[in-house]
This record gives C-alpha cells, structure tokens and sequence, in this order.
C-alpha cells in the first residue's frame, strides 16, 4: 500500500494536463502516493447530474487530503462554482496563498515573500444573492427602507455580504498561527472598515481582538483599508508579510500578488480546513489554453509542494521547489508566459510537458 493516498481532480480546461505534469513531478520527487483519481466540472453534469459528485466529497473526507487542477465556472446562470462548493462542503475556511519572488520570472519585483490568508466561507462569496425583480428582492428593499438602513432602487439586484464574529475570529487566529509556525513576524489585516461599518468594521474589531490575543507572541499587528493596500503592495511590496483579509478582497489581492511575482502561471495555493485540505492553484482553467500544452504548470507544482508539506514530505517539497527555482532560473525551458515576460516575445518558450520534464531533470 502506498505510504498516502491524495485525491486528485483534474478539472476542466488546462486543469488535466497541469495536474498530469503535476503528478509527473512528485512522482520523480520519489513520492510514494496513490492518486485517488475523481472528476468534477462541467464534463461530469451529464454523467451524475451535477458538478460535484457526491464521490468527489467522499474521497476527500476519506483521504483528508486533495489537489485539483482549476475548474470552470459559467459566468452568470449554469451551475454555481464547484471551487466554492468545495471550499464550503468541507468547511474549508482559511485559503493559503504564499507569493515569493522566483528569480528569471520575470517580474518587476524580485525581493516579495508574502503570504495572503484569505477567509474563504462568508463574505460576498457566500451566494446569498436576490435576483432582480423577484418578490425577495422586493422584500429586502422595502425592508431596508421599513428600518431606515437605506434606501435601494427598485430595480436593483441583490448581492449580501455577511461577515461573522465566529469566521473573523477563526481566519485571524489562523494567520497568526501560521505566522508563528512559519517564523513570520507581522500579520496585517486588510479591510474597508470607514464605509462597510457593520461587516468590514466588524472584521476589524474582532481581528484586533484577536491580534490582542497574540500580544506576546512577538509577532507585529498592523490594519489597511484594501484600496491603500493595492497601492502599498505596488509600491513596496517587501513591506508585507502574512495578510489576513475577508474573501473577496483575498480574491482581487491573490491576483494582484500573482502579477507582482510573475502571474497566475506560478502562483500556488491551499485552502485548510481543521480536517480536510485541498490544495490548487490561484488561476482558473485558462480554457483558451485548452489542450494546447502551453499553460504553465508551476502553480500545479508549487501547490503540490504545499500539499507535499501538509503530509511531512517536506524534504521532497524543498527539492522540487529549487529545482523549479533552478529552471526558471535558467531561462531555457520556460513556458509561454515567462518567456514573454522576460524577453517580450514567447520565441523559444517550451510547452506544458516540456517544462515538467526540465523539472524533473534538474530533481
Ligand atoms: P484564468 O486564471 O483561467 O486565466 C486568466 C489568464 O491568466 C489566462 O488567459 C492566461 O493568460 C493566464 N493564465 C492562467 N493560468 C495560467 C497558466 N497556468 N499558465 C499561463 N498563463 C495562465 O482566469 P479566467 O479566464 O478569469 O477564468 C477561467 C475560468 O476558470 C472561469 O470559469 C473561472 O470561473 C474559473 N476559475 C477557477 C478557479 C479554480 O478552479 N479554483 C479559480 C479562478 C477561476
């Protein structure tokens, strides 16, 4: 029997063929996994009659672990994401997005080692949403005008956005654990507190609570409103460190950081839960890219070494880290986007496969 067994969903889009790169990848690390293969997305409705399988949730309950390639969300009607699905199902509250500066990216920055810690349940992502014109939007306008909070226009869709005292407080004293388990020395909790007074205001009351908490950890306590941050983090991004924020604005900053250290193409991710984790990277399924073999698997990777981590194969996780350092590093066998980035054309860039196998070689 092999020494872990992860379940692994390919996804949809470049999601099979990064994941397959992926798998290549650990496999030569000298891994000992068993892949407990389950397929979700819009390629399995006909099949089962939804995204999300009820076996796909089962094998993760079972193996406590997963790793998924990106799947697609229809944009406006069809189904609702089964990345949040995911996330939500398995309770999968804090989403942990390290981005760390990879020599030979190409980016404009080279000295950026931060990690964003986005809460992943409530917020705007919650999808309490009230559709234009239907009686439930109708009762919540004319509620807000009953209790003074406001007034709507009358035909105006609905989106909520809830923020908890018991989901604040969970994702801050989860930054601050990581932060002392991973030798970091601030947490900055990020939000827009002067106008959302009672769901922003409320997360920053509570992340001060808790950063109260932590006041002897020696681990520093700082907040910013998210629009300030965007600019700070622009301007100077080696100021931050482990930034602690509800989902949405974890959304636009994951993104914001990605292009920071070189694009979606190397920006790994996890998102954790107190039993399950999942681990996946920051960009979606990239369908243009579609099996074309060009996408860039290193955020597949890299989400693999965190994951590889989460399961005590540290050392292996270090290996292929430098290793993907040492090819990128090289300039030689990069795929399209690094190659653009660097030279300002994608000649003599590498695809998909190709890369994997330089990674590999380099193990
Ligand atoms: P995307 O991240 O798929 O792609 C945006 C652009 O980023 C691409 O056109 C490409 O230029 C670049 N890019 C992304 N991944 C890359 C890679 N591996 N290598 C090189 N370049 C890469 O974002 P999108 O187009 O907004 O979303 C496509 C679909 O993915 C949507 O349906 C969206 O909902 C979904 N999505 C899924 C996840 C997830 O599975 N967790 C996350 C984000 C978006």
């Amino acid at each position: 029997m092999a020494k872990h067994i992860v379940t692994l969903i390919p996804g949809d889009g470049t999601g099979p063929e990064l994941t397959g790169a992926m798998q290549r990848v650990v496999e030569a690390a000298g891994v000992d996994i068993e892949w407990e293969i389950r397929e979700a997305g819009a390629g399995v409705v006909e099949r089962y009659g939804t995204p999300l399988p009820e076996q796909v949730l089962d094998s993760i309950r079972r193996n406590k672990v997963a790793i998924k390639g990106p799947i697609t969300t229809p944009v406006a009607g069809g189904f609702r994401s089964v990345n949040v699905a995911i996330r939500r199902e398995l309770d999968l509250y804090a989403c942990v997005r390290p981005a760390f500066s990879i020599k030979g990216s190409g980016a404009r920055y080279d000295d950026i080692d931060l990690v964003i810690v986005r809460e992943n349940t409530e917020d705007l992502y919650a999808g309490v949403e009230f559709e234009q014109g239907s009686a439930a939007a109708a009762d919540l306008i004319a509620l807000a005008s009953t209790s003074g909070a406001g007034t709507i226009k009358p035909d105006s869709g609905i989106s909520l956005k809830p923020i908890s005292i018991s989901a604040t407080q969970r994702i801050v004293r989860y930054a601050f654990d990581y932060a002392i388990a991973n030798g970091r020395k601030k947490v900055t909790a990020v939000h827009k507190a002067n106008i959302l007074k009672y769901s922003d205001g409320l997360f920053l009351k509570v992340a001060r609570e808790v950063a109260s908490e932590y006041a002897d950890s020696g681990i520093e306590f700082e907040d910013c409103i998210v629009d300030a941050t965007c600019m700070q983090l622009v301007l100077h991004p080696e100021w931050w460190d482990v930034i602690v924020l509800p989902n949405l604005y974890g959304d636009i900053i994951s993104d914001l950081a990605a292009g920071l250290i070189g694009g979606l193409g190397i920006a790994p991710g996890a998102n954790i839960g107190s039993e399950y984790a999942v681990f996946e990277p920051t960009h979606g399924s990239a369908p243009k890219y579609a099996g074309k073999d060009v996408a860039n698997p290193t955020a597949e990777i890299l989400s693999a070494t965190l994951m590889l981590r989460h399961i005590g194969e540290v050392e292996a996780a270090g290996r292929i880290l430098e290793s993907v350092r040492r090819v990128i590093g090289a300039g030689e066998k990069v795929t399209y986007d690094i190659k653009r980035s660097v030279t300002g054309s994608t000649l003599g860039s590498v695809g998909t496969q190709a890369y994997a196998d330089a990674v590999i070689a380099d193990l």
